[in-house]
């Protein structure tokens, strides 16, 4: 553990139940911090090592970041069917499965669990709302147990909607980690009038880039590189600044071979430090 910088860059990986190659491909970025992602089947007993192997090399965990089994990112059709708290017959697992990862990320020093929750509907009076609710307070108080925040990672709904349903659930350990690229790949909303919109709850964030949706309905926008896509991450980083954010800025890569994730998140950590030295000298 060490003390991290203002917007320290860092990068997301997905842990695997031996730490070695993941944490040495870390040390080959020359990154101090990460989120560690929790895949639905990966055997949670590898904590340990992971404890040990983060603490070695002097990595800091950030965040967890859990995933579940089951889900499916296709199209939007089908993440509101797959994702999240929202798939009735998943409930019961997924919150054990939220729960046994706040557990993860206080035995590895992490401060926060992120996850997709998945669509929650706008009406509060919808059943599916009321016991997504319920679960997600559930998560919160768990996690208060170990000083541990909840973060609802954006992306399916437009920012008064995350806004409202926060203020709704009333746990001063909820928020938001804030993906750009998400409300641009899903359609809901332009991702810097958002951030200003959720301000102080945001409490992570994902370096990720995207273009919008072709005009199909149900269509999904297509990640892209770091500064390829549509966020614009220079407006990104100073909108960060504007509201006051000084945390971690992790790197999230999804969808390439693996060759090609790590050309990305090398030109990634390059593009953002060029960024923080210009904004520095400003
Ligand atoms: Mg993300």
């Amino acid at each position: 553990m060490q003390g991290l910088k203002d917007m320290e860059i860092g990068v997301l990986i997905w842990a695997n139940p031996d730490p070695s190659a993941k944490i040495a491909q870390l040390n080959s970025f020359g990154v101090r911090c990460t989120q560690v992602g929790l895949r639905g089947d990966l055997d949670l007993s590898c904590v340990d090592a992971w404890n040990r192997a983060l603490q070695s090399a002097n990595l800091t965990a950030t965040s967890v970041c859990a995933s579940y089994n089951g889900e499916d990112y296709a199209d939007i059709p089908t993440v509101k069917r797959t994702v999240g708290f929202i798939p009735p017959a998943t409930r019961t697992e997924r919150e054990a499965r939220t729960i046994a990862a706040c557990d993860f990320a206080h035995t590895i020093g992490a401060k926060s669990v992120t996850t997709h929750i998945g669509f929650v509907p706008e009406d509060t009076g919808d059943p599916d709302y009321v016991t997504v609710r319920e679960m997600v307070r559930r998560v919160c108080d768990h996690a208060a147990k170990h000083g541990v925040n909840f973060s609802l990672e954006t992306g399916q709904e437009a920012a008064p909607v995350l806004l409202a349903f926060i203020r709704d659930v009333g746990r001063s350990n909820l928020g938001i980690n804030f993906d750009p690229a998400n409300m641009i790949l899903y359609g809901t909303g332009d991702p810097i009038e958002a951030l200003g919109i959720l301000g102080k709850h945001v409490q992570s964030v994902h370096c990720k880039d995207g273009n919008w949706p072709p005009k199909v309905p149900g269509a999904l926008g297509k990640e892209q590189p770091l500064g390829s896509g549509a966020v614009g991450i220079e407006r990104f980083l100073a909108k960060l600044r504007e509201i006051g954010y000084t945390g971690p800025l992790t790197i999230e890569r999804e969808g390439v071979e693996p060759v090609e994730w790590a050309k990305d998140v090398t030109v990634a950590i390059q593009l953002l430090e060029g960024l923080k030295a210009r904004a520095a000298q400003a």
